[in-house]
């Protein structure tokens, strides 16, 4: 009796065993904050008859957020309600610990890479028994060494892809990097009737700022401004820089009636920058815009580059028109 536990017991592992391995081989495979997150937060409760699994992490800057919430569109954006970012998390062994509310068990793994401390993982099941003090612990911290190298490897590998998408002067999307944030939103709008809007901009006299105070101040110019769009923007809207002094702004979910407000909080920002040229003398500035809400449909076709050309007419509009001024695109 003993021995046939002894050996359906050891059969159980290898069964755990192999699946785990299955499954930490998808894991190596994720390159996107939304694959490794969706794997790890949906995939490993729904593949090991678990409650809930959740990360903690280590962000002291707030950069590793930041960097998700750039990668992940709105209603992806839900994934992060299973993380909780901190600036310190003290550092554990793998424990059996008391679980949150509705589960009654839960296990802590330290995740650790090249010994660095990264967080914790947790798994919560609403199996009293699942989860005890002084259970075996190894094959759940041989996983938490995976999920860390690939936390680190997706890391890597998002930077990599938001650097080929991203202006290194202003930090902006490049036009390859804001074309891609156009398509995306587009598909989501078609799919969930989601409105958004963009916004189009230009600084004014830009050339004579370059030859008044040097190419220099015309730079942190451009570097500054993208900084003060984004102080009043939200973290999930884009800046692209799509010419030398030429941005444009995807706002998903700006709805149609909220949209003049938060084009005027845009030109409030603007006007308030104080940039200084190399004798400390602030630079005067002002913009030219234009703005559209933007619908999208099923089965309709409306290219980014269309949308553009909406948007430059009324700029145009706005320069002739005396500069200083965003203009509605008139549909
Ligand atoms: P308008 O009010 O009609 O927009 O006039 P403008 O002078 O701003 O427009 P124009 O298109 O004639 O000039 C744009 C200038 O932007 C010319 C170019 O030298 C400058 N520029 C483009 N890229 C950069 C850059 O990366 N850094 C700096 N400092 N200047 C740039
Ligand atoms: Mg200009
Ligand atoms: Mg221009």
């Amino acid at each position: 009796m003993e021995l046939t536990e002894l050996l359906e017991n050891a059969r159980r592992n290898e069964a755990l065993l192999r699946r785990l391995q299955a499954f930490e081989l998808q894991l190596l495979s994720c390159q996107t904050w939304l694959d490794f997150l969706t794997l790890l937060l949906d995939g490993l409760p729904s593949q090991f008859d678990l409650d809930a699994a959740t990360l903690k992490v280590c962000d002291p800057d707030g950069d590793l957020k930041a960097a998700m919430l750039q990668s992940l569109d709105i209603e992806q954006g839900v994934l992060l309600n299973q993380l909780e970012f901190q600036g310190r998390i003290p550092r554990i062994e793998a424990q059996a610990v008391t679980p949150p509310p509705p589960w009654k068990s839960g296990l802590a793994l330290p995740l650790v890479r090249n010994e660095v401390y990264l967080g914790q993982l947790r798994l919560y099941s609403s199996n009293p028994e699942r989860f005890q003090q002084g259970m075996a612990t190894d094959f759940m911290q041989h996983l938490a060494a995976v999920t860390a190298a690939c936390l680190v490897m997706v890391k890597q590998s998002e930077e990599q892809a938001r650097l080929a998408l991203t202006d290194p002067l202003t930090g902006a999307e490049n036009r390859r990097g804001f074309e891609r944030a156009y398509d995306r939103e587009w598909s989501r709008g078609q799919r969930q009737y989601h409105v958004f809007a963009m916004i189009l901009l230009d600084i004014d006299h830009f050339k004579k700022v370059n030859d008044v105070h040097g190419h220099g101040t015309g730079d942190r110019v451009l570097k500054q401004l993208c900084k003060t769009m984004k102080g009043v923007m939200r973290p999930t809207d884009h800046i692209g820089r799509l010419g030398g002094e030429e941005f444009a702004l995807i706002l998903p979910g700006c709805q149609p009636d909220q949209l003049s407000k938060v084009v005027e909080r845009v030109q409030q920002a603007i006007r308030g920058m104080r940039v200084e040229n190399d004798l400390g003398k602030i630079v005067p500035l002002t913009a030219s815009g234009s703005y559209i809400s933007i619908t999208p449909r099923p089965h309709q076709e409306l290219k980014l580059a269309q949308v553009l050309d909406f948007l430059d007419t009324y700029l145009y509009q706005a320069k002739k028109q005396g500069r200083n001024r965003f203009l509605s695109v008139e549909q």
